[in-house]
C-alpha cells in the first residue's frame, strides 16, 4: 500500500484542487503550446502568404527535388577535396586517380543534372499545386514536365557536348531551366486549361491516361510551337543562346570596372541574388570576378585605387564562410535558435560541408533558396561581410590577400593561410560572430512562421482524427498538403516516444457524485507531450496509432499505467473508486483483445470491477460480432462497461440493447441546456432510459455552476467536469480524491 504515484506525470499542472467538499475549479486554459496567438504575426503572415504563392512553392520544389543529387555530389566533392589536399599523399597514385575520376563522374551525374531536375520539377509542382479533382479541364502533371522538358531543349538546344553539359548543371543552366519552365509550364497550363484548347476525349482507350494524354494535344502543340519560334528569332538574329546570354547580362555591369568598395557590394550581392534564385553566383559571375580583380591589377600598375585588396579569392575567404551566404553563420544562428530537431539535425549535418564551403544541403535543405525569410540575411551578410574584408585590407589591418588557397579550404584556416598573419583569422572570427548575429532574428523568424503552419495543421488533424471518415483505412496520414505531412513527421515521433515512454504519460479526472457528495471514479486520459510541439490533443494521438498499427501497443500501455496507478492508491482512495481507461474501435477489433485486458489486471493486481473500459459510440456503428463476444467476456470477469459521448447521434437504440453496458456518458454537446429545449427533452429521455436499461448515467464536460440545478432537476446525478476537476496529474488527483471522499 502506497500514497506515491506512480508513473509520474513529468509535467503535472499546477492546478491544484482546494480540499473540502466536492470542488469547484476554474476552467482551466488551453494550454497547447502550439496554439500561437494570431496578433503577432501579421507581418511574418505576409511573407509568408507570399512564400505560400504556388509559384514560389513550386519553384522551392522544384530545387528541392534535387536535394539527394546535391548532397551525394556534395559528398563527392568533399572526397575529391580530401583527395587532392596533401594529407592523401601517401595514397598509391593510382588509388587517388581512381578516387577523383569516380568523384568527377559522380559530380557530373548528380551536380550537373540539377537544371534538368528543375526543368521537370516545376512544372510537375505547378500544375499539381494549381490543379484541384473538381477541375473542368484536368492536367495530368507528368504532361506538364514533358511539355516543358521539350520547351527547354528546343530553346536551350547548344551546340557542343560542354554547352550541353553546362545547359544541365547547376552550375550554369538553372537560371534558363527555371526560365523556360516557369515560361512553358505557365503558358501550356493556362491553354490546357481552356476548353477551347482541349480534345473532348473523356473515355477514350482503355486506360484513362490515354484520354488525358490526347486532349492536351493542342495545348502542348501551341506551347512547344512558340517555344520553337523564338528559337528560330533568336538564331535568325544570331544571339548567343539562353545559357550565354544569360551569363553576359549578369557579368556586363563589371566589364572594366576599377575596385571599389561600391564594385564589391555590387558583386556581392549579385552573386548571392543569383545564389538566392538556384544559380551558381560564383560561376555565373566568374568572368566579372576576373575583371575586377584585372581591373584593380592595372589600376596598382599605374599608381591609383586600392592595390590587390580584391583578389581572386577574397570573397571566399572574407564572405563565403560556409558556402555562399556565409551559411555558417546561418549553421551557427540555427544550433542557437532553433530548437526543432529535424532543423538542427540539418544543422549538423551541413556542418561537415559547410567547412569545405560545400553549403548545397543547407540552401536546399532548410531551404535557403527562394525562401523569402532568408532573402535579407542571405543577401547582405555577405556584402556587409566582404565591405569589413575590404575596408579592414585597405585601412592595413589585415595584410593584402597574397596567397592562393582552394576554395574549399575550411574558414578560419582559408584566413589564416591566405593573408599569412593571424590577425586575417581574428577577422573571419569576427565576422563569423557579426554574420551569426545578422542571422539570428531571421532564424527565429522561420521557427515562429513554421510554429504557425504546425498549428494549422494540427488543428485539421483535430478535426480528421475526430471524423469517421478514414480515405484508405489511414485518418491522418494520408491527408493531402501540410497537414499529411505533419502527420507522418508526428507519426515516427510517436514510434519513437512509445519505445522510450517517457513523453507518454497520463492525467486522471476526477467524477463525482453530487448526492454522495464524493469522487467515485477518475478516468484516465492519454497525454503526450511532444518535445517540440507541445501537447498533442488525444485523439490526434490514437488516430496516429491507428494508422501505424501501434494502438494496440498504445492502448496496452494506458490501460496499464491507469490500472497500476489505480493499485498504488490502493489504500488511500475508496475501496470502491473506479478507473475509467478509453478504448479504440480498432483496440476492440482485435481477437486478443479480452484476454490481453484481463492478463494486464492480472499482471498489476487489480481487481476486474475497479477497471471501466469506455467504447465511443463509433464503436457501436459496428458491432463486430467478434467485439460484443470480447466485451461479454470482459463483463462477466467483472470489468465495467461504458459507453463514451452518448447522444452525438451514431447509436442506435438497438445496440443499446445489445452491448453489455454499466454505464452511459452522456456527451459535453447535450450539456448546453435551456429551459423547455430539445437537448432538455433528450436528457431527460436518456436518464430515464438508462435506468429501465440498468445503466449509471454520468454527464461529462460540466463547465459552468448554473448548469448543475438543471441537471440534478432531470434526474442526474454523476458528473465529470472542469466545474468539478479538470484532468490532473496522479498527485493532485489523489489530493482531490482524499478532499472528496465523502461519508465513505
Ligand atoms: P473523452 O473520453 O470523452 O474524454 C473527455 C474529454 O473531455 C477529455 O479531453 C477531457 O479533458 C475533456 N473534458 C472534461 N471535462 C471537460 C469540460 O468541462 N469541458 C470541456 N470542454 N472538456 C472537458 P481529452 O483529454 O482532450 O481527450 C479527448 C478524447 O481523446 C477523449 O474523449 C477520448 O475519446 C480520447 N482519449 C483520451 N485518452 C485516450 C486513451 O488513452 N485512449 C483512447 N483510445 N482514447 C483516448
Ligand atoms: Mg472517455
Ligand atoms: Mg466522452
Amino acid at each position: 500500500m502506497t500514497d506515491e504515484p506512480i508513473a509520474d506525470d513529468p509535467h503535472a499542472r499546477s492546478s491544484e484542487p482546494s480540499p473540502g467538499t466536492v470542488s469547484v475549479s476554474a476552467v482551466p486554459e488551453t494550454d497547447n503550446t502550439w496554439r500561437l496567438r494570431r496578433e503577432s504575426l501579421s507581418l511574418i503572415d505576409i511573407v509568408g502568404r507570399f512564400a505560400a504563392l504556388p509559384l514560389m512553392t513550386a519553384l522551392r520544389r522544384a530545387l528541392l527535388l534535387s536535394l539527394p543529387l546535391v548532397m551525394v555530389g556534395a559528398f563527392a566533392h568533399f572526397i575529391n577535396v580530401l583527395v587532392s589536399l596533401s594529407l592523401a599523399d601517401d595514397l598509391p597514385t593510382q588509388v587517388s586517380e581512381a578516387v577523383r575520376s569516380i568523384c568527377s563522374t559522380t559530380i557530373e551525374g548528380t551536380f550537373g543534372l540539377v537544371a534538368l531536375v528543375a526543368v521537370l520539377g516545376f512544372p510537375y509542382s505547378f500544375a499539381t499545386l494549381t490543379g484541384a479533382k473538381s477541375d473542368r479541364y484536368p492536367v495530368n502533371p507528368a504532361s506538364a514536365s514533358m511539355v516543358a522538358l521539350s520547351c527547354f531543349f528546343i530553346l536551350v538546344a547548344p551546340d557542343t557536348i560542354d554547352r550541353w553539359r553546362d545547359a544541365l548543371s547547376s552550375t550554369h543552366g538553372l537560371p534558363a531551366a527555371l526560365a523556360v519552365a516557369i515560361g512553358s509550364s505557365c503558358l501550356f497550363l493556362f491553354l490546357a486549361r481552356r476548353p477551347q484548347f482541349r480534345f473532348r476525349l473523356r473515355g477514350f482507350g482503355a486506360d484513362p491516361l490515354v484520354g488525358d494524354l490526347f486532349s492536351i494535344l493542342p495545348a502542348a502543340v501551341a506551347t512547344i510551337a512558340v517555344f520553337a519560334m523564338i528559337r528560330q528569332a533568336q538564331l535568325e538574329l544570331g544571339g548567343p543562346d539562353l545559357t550565354t546570354a544569360l551569363s553576359s547580362l549578369i557579368s556586363a555591369p563589371f566589364v572594366g570596372a576599377e575596385p571599389s568598395a561600391l564594385i564589391v557590394a555590387t558583386y556581392s550581392m549579385l552573386s548571392q541574388v543569383i545564389w538566392f534564385l538556384g544559380g551558381h553566383g560564383a560561376n555565373m559571375l566568374g568572368p566579372a570576378l576576373h575583371q575586377i580583380v584585372t581591373s584593380a591589377g592595372e589600376a596598382a600598375a599605374s599608381g591609383g585605387g586600392t592595390p590587390h585588396v580584391v583578389t581572386m579569392n577574397f570573397f571566399s575567404v572574407y564572405s563565403a564562410f560556409g558556402g555562399a551566404g556565409s551559411t555558417l553563420c546561418l549553421i551557427v544562428a540555427l544550433l542557437f535558435a532553433d530548437r526543432e530537431p529535424s532543423i538542427r539535425r540539418l544543422a549538423w549535418l551541413s556542418l561537415l560541408p559547410a567547412l569545405v564551403n560545400v553549403n548545397e544541403p543547407l540552401l536546399f535543405g532548410l531551404p535557403v533558396i527562394l525562401n523569402p525569410i532568408y532573402v535579407v540575411p542571405f543577401i547582405l551578410t555577405p556584402v556587409a561581410l566582404s565591405l569589413l574584408g575590404y575596408f579592414a585590407t585597405a585601412v592595413g589591418l589585415v595584410p593584402v590577400l597574397e596567397h592562393a588557397v582552394p576554395w574549399t579550404m575550411p574558414p578560419l584556416l582559408n584566413g589564416y593561410l591566405a593573408t599569412g598573419s593571424s590577425s586575417g583569422l581574428i577577422l573571419q572570427l569576427i565576422s563569423l560572430a557579426i554574420g551569426t548575429f545578422f542571422y539570428l532574428p531571421f532564424v527565429r523568424i522561420a521557427a515562429r512562421l513554421r510554429l504557425a503552419e504546425n498549428a494549422k495543421a494540427m488543428n485539421a488533424l483535430l478535426v480528421a482524427s475526430e471524423s469517421d471518415e478514414a480515405a484508405g483505412g489511414f485518418k491522418l496520414i494520408d491527408l493531402p498538403g501540410t497537414p499529411g505531412r505533419f502527420a507522418g513527421t508526428l507519426a515516427s515521433d510517436l514510434s519513437e516516444s512509445l519505445r522510450s515512454a517517457n513523453q507518454l504519460y497520463l492525467q486522471y479526472q476526477p467524477q463525482v457524485c453530487i448526492e454522495e457528495r464524493r469522487v467515485f471514479g477518475v478516468e484516465a486520459l492519454l497525454r503526450w507531450e511532444h518535445e517540440v510541439y507541445g501537447s498533442i490533443p488525444p485523439p490526434i494521438t490514437v488516430a496516429l496509432a491507428e494508422d501505424m498499427g501501434l494502438i494496440d501497443q498504445l492502448g496496452n500501455y494506458v490501460l496499464r499505467l491507469a490500472c497500476r496507478q489505480r493499485v498504488a492508491w490502493k489504500g488511500a482512495v475508496p475501496a470502491d473508486l473506479i478507473v475509467s481507461v478509453n478504448v479504440s474501435p480498432h483496440q476492440l477489433l482485435n481477437p486478443d483483445f479480452d484476454r490481453v485486458v484481463l492478463e494486464i489486471l492480472a499482471e498489476e493486481g487489480l481487481r476486474p470491477g475497479l477497471l471501466e473500459l469506455e467504447i465511443t459510440e463509433s464503436t457501436s456503428l459496428v458491432p463486430a460480432v467478434r467485439a460484443l463476444e470480447a466485451l461479454l467476456r470482459l463483463r462477466n470477469a467483472g470489468v465495467r462497461i461504458a459507453l463514451d459521448d452518448f447522444g452525438m447521434g451514431h447509436t442506435s437504440l438497438h445496440y443499446l440493447r445489445e452491448l453489455p453496458l454499466d454505464t452511459l456518458k452522456i456527451d459535453r454537446s447535450l450539456t448546453f441546456t435551456s429551459q423547455g429545449d430539445l437537448n432538455e427533452h433528450v436528457i431527460r429521455s436518456i436518464v430515464s432510459l438508462s435506468r429501465t436499461l440498468g445503466l449509471r448515467a454520468v454527464v461529462e464536460g460540466i463547465e459552468q455552476p448554473e448548469q448543475l440545478p438543471k441537471f440534478i432537476d432531470l434526474g442526474c446525478g454523476r458528473f465529470q467536469g472542469y466545474l468539478f476537476s479538470p484532468p490532473l496529474g496522479s498527485g493532485p488527483c489523489l489530493e482531490y480524491i482524499r478532499a472528496n471522499a465523502g461519508a465513505a
